[in-house]
């Protein structure tokens, strides 16, 4: 059956952001404005047709997830089948491990905030497994709402995971051992480029996954977080 994405619902848009879910002690807040800013952009992004074929493939759109006011984003590639089905970014195995590098760094999940480049799954026709990377022309498309939400969450700090998402946010394709471990800037707002969570799933030499922690570090520098001993012991 053909998915229509513009019959959803409001209700169903709300129940698919986690993100905009207001406690009564935020309502008037600064976060809460956020909130309501970025609940305005999902609606948005659940009715996009804009790239037919993933419009018409994805069983919903992955806004984003986590604290308005995060001092820290974390933005990746595009949602998996396990995103496409639950409608929130790294929820699959790499994303248990971006949670735990994130509570490693001393942060609960939902203290940060957690988007991807593209808001749909990048189609795969013929099969229904398997994922493929955005093609530039999707990235493309899908940058303004990425760019909307950073306006809005003003985080101090962006973590870019992996090469798809530097190049969405900044353009720039290198390969990903020269790129991580840098301050770049995005837009004034410093961004550190880092390995995606996945390719650490692949590639499990405690060496790569010291690096990502090494990377995450001076994150937490950045951000005056102090930083333990066993922090700085820690290998992922
Ligand atoms: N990989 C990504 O880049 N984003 C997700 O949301 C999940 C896996």
């Amino acid at each position: 059956m053909e998915k229509l994405p513009l019959s959803r619902t409001v209700e169903s848009v709300e129940q698919s952001t986690p993100s905009v879910a207001l406690k009564s002690s935020e309502r008037g807040s600064p976060a809460a404005a956020k909130t309501e800013q970025l609940a305005a952009i999902n609606e948005r992004v659940c009715a996009c047709v804009k790239c037919p074929n993933l419009a018409s493939s994805r069983t919903q759109t992955v806004f984003g997830v986590g604290n308005p006011d995060a001092e820290v984003m974390f933005v990746g590639e595009a949602p998996g089948a396990d995103e496409d089905a639950q409608g929130e970014p790294f929820v699959g195995r790499a994303g248990q491990l971006l949670t735990k590098i994130i509570k490693a760094m001393g942060f609960a999940r939902e203290e940060v905030y957690i988007a991807n480049i593209l808001k749909c799954r990048p189609d795969t026709p013929g099969s229904k497994f398997g994922n493929r990377p955005p093609t530039p022309s999707e990235m493309q498309t899908c940058r303004p709402y990425l760019m909307e939400q950073i306006d809005i969450i003003q985080p101090k700090v962006i973590v870019a995971l992996g090469a798809t998402a530097v190049e969405g946010l900044l353009g720039n394709r290198a390969p990903m051992h020269q790129m991580r471990g840098r301050w770049d800037s995005f837009n004034g707002t410093p961004l550190m480029v880092t390995y995606h969570p996945a390719y650490l799933l692949r590639n499990q030499s405690p060496s790569e996954k010291r690096k990502v922690w090494e990377d995450m570090m001076q994150v937490l520098e950045r951000l005056e977080k102090p930083i333990s001993e066993k922090q700085r012991n820690y290998f992922l």
